[in-house]
């Protein structure tokens, strides 16, 4: 069987945006990391608009660099808000709402840091938006603040990405807070990265080699293919569930309380991906990953 999700070494969580009074947030930065140390996240990155902050390692607690960019006028120009993190240097961006969104990531990418869209749903993006951009990590499959009682109901990127996925396009599944308020909506929807050890350049490798997953409060234990099916061990979830660009198959929903499942991979599937619930309803999600082909992940 071939390893779809390492799981070897250490699991780090954090969360990789949200927002501090330094922009639009409601709560100092120094509060704000308290709140997340406290409820047992390893790193963090405060990304408020267009303020940049710095890398710091403080003991068992990692600050990444990161700042939230955004594009667009939400009339004639589609909208695209996209998180630098883990930057090791200021990124060379004069304060503009019109900025081609790859010049973005760009910059980004030359500050060395890893770039990530936020929010695809609560943007309204149009997915074909995205299909062209180069150097992103992660697309962000659930934004815990896009959804309600904060905003409508907008959290929920998923379809994206089966949009983007089924026309051969995989990126790599995040869930953030995007905490603003600190009323309910902080501490809730984080990634897991398998790494070396807690420090910017261990977590940054790790997430560049994909080794991460994003999660409410589910587990994977594991995630393996030999080709033809897929397996899942989990922590006790309500339901595991496949999902493809094969619109109907039998047994892709394992449910009634569930820490293992078995997929057979249909003749017409080209990527599957994996979601837990847990009984509460919170949420894990894989990346999608590529079947049936020799480039198979
Ligand atoms: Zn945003
Ligand atoms: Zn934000």
């Amino acid at each position: 069987m071939k390893t779809l999700l390492k799981t070897s070494g250490k699991w780090f969580k954090g969360n990789l945006h949200m927002h501090t009074l330094r922009s639009d947030g409601r709560i100092e930065p120094e509060e704000a990391i308290r709140l997340y140390r406290e409820a047992g996240y390893d790193f963090i990155a405060l990304t408020d608009h267009w303020v940049q902050s710095e890398t710091e390692q403080r003991d068992d607690f990692l600050l990444l660099s990161g700042c939230e960019w955004d594009t667009g006028d939400m009339v004639n120009t589609p909208v695209f808000h996209i998180i630098g993190a883990g930057m090791e240097r200021p990124v060379s961006l004069e304060v503009c709402h019109s900025h081609p969104v790859q010049k973005i990531i760009d910059a980004i990418r030359d500050a060395n840091g890893i770039a990530i869209l936020a929010h695809p749903a609560w943007s309204v993006t149009n997915p074909d938006d995205v299909l062209g951009l180069r150097g992103l990590s992660g697309v962000e499959i659930y934004n815990t603040v896009s959804g309600l009682p904060w905003n409508g109901q907008r959290a929920d990127s998923s379809l994206y990405f089966d949009l983007w996925a089924t026309k051969g396009k995989l990126f790599r599944s995040m869930a953030a807070d995007d905490s603003h308020f600190y009323d309910g909506e902080h501490t809730r929807s984080y990634i897991l990265v398998n790494a070396e050890e807690l420090t910017a350049a261990s977590i940054k490798k790790a997430i560049a080699d994909g080794n991460f997953y994003a999660s409410q409060g589910p587990r994977f234990e594991s995630l393996e293919t030999d080709g033809k099916v897929i397996q899942v061990r989990s922590s006790k979830v309500e339901s595991i569930v496949f999902y493809s660009n094969s619109v109907w198959c039998r047994d892709r929903v394992f449910t009634g309380g569930v820490d293992r499942a078995t997929y057979h991979i249909e003749p017409t599937d080209r990527y599957v991906r994996v979601e837990l619930i847990d009984f509460e309803g919170n949420r894990a999600w894989s990346s999608p990953f590529a079947v049936h082909s020799d480039a198979a992940q």
